[in-house]
């Protein structure tokens, strides 16, 4: 297997074209593993790790940027993570262990596109874009449009996620939470992000982005839940009726993948019920603060 060190994300665009069967290679937590698993035999890999400023996060005027080379300890070190943006902080605590955030990076969770990883259903409920990269151009993506099924994205051959942005939204919060078998150094069982805002004038209710991870084989946006919830006006009555609803509603529609290894369908579902309900109490009670 060759190992190719580009210089620039050019140079690494045209490698990936001209190296038949090559991969790109970040933080190496899960193309390692599943190289040494047997899983994928790559001619080539081209590590991206000496391509300068990749790692950065940046706060720009209205949105937050994330490098492709951004692993999770750079994002719970960053010291001006916008409070809105609180589940990306969430989603990070829950991710592995030590090691395995210093290493991984956010752009390689998502290109990776495993159902559960922490930061799709995350950067989904945050509306998030990926700025995808290749010397034929540059292309925005919506993160919610980069996956076809467990395992496999849009990208198409010589394309690199440069960059992930994320639009700052007044008047928001949001939260993340994960149901595992084991702390740290498992997937998530089944996990949620969930974001809630006021319009512009703040004049109507609260209104969401709910997205849940490993509850099918990529992560799922729920429009019907976000109308649901957004029927809660702050009584216990209303919010009780409002969260049952939700989980009548999941338990019918709902189709976790039977064969997952870590979950039967049902309990996802009722695990989902309990963790939208859980996040969107954390999100009010960040509203209000
Ligand atoms: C012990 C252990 C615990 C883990 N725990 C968790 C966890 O709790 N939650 C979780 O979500 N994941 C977990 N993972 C999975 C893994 O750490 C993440 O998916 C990680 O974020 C992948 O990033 P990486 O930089 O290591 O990617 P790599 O392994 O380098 O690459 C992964 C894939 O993405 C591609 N790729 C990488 N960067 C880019 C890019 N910029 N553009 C396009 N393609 C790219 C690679 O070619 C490869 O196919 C765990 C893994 C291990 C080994």
């Amino acid at each position: 297997m060759k190992y190719l060190v580009p210089h620039s994300l050019a140079e690494a665009s045209e490698l990936l074209l001209d190296t038949g069967n090559s991969m790109l290679l970040a933080g190496g937590t899960d193309l390692l593993v599943e190289k040494r698993a047997g899983r994928i035999s790559p001619e080539a890999v081209i590590d991206i790790k000496r391509i300068d400023n990749l790692d950065r996060i940046t706060l720009q005027e209205n949105r937050l940027v994330i490098g492709a080379l951004a692993t999770i300890t750079d994002l719970l070190r960053y010291k001006s993570l916008p409070e809105e943006l609180e589940a990306l902080h969430d989603a990070g605590k829950e991710f592995g262990c030590y090691e395995i955030r210093n290493r991984a990076t956010i752009a390689g969770n998502l290109a990776h596109a495993s159902p559960g990883a922490e930061f799709g259903s995350t950067l989904i409920a945050l509306n998030a874009e990926a700025e995808i990269f290749s010397i034929r151009g540059i292309r925005n993506l919506p993160v919610e449009n980069l996956y076809i099924k467990a395992g496999k994205t849009v990208l198409e051959r010589g394309e690199i996620i440069a960059k992930i942005i994320i639009p700052l939204r007044n008047n928001s919060a949001s939260s993340y939470f994960r149901a595992s078998r084991v702390n740290g150094m498992d997937m998530a069982v089944i996990n949620c992000a969930l974001q809630g805002f006021y319009d512009n004038n703040k004049t109507g209710g609260l209104n969401y982005r709910v997205c849940l991870g490993a509850a099918a084989s990529v992560p799922v946006r729920l429009p019907e839940v976000e109308k649901m919830l957004s029927r809660i006006d702050g009584t216990a009555a209303r919010s009780s009726e409002v969260f049952s609803g939700i989980k009548s509603y999941l338990l019918k529609t709902l189709n976790p993948r039977a064969l997952s290894l870590r979950a039967a369908p049902f309990t996802k579902k009722v695990l989902a019920g309990n963790l939208i309900e859980d996040a969107c109490c954390k999100v009010r009670e960040r509203l209000i603060k």
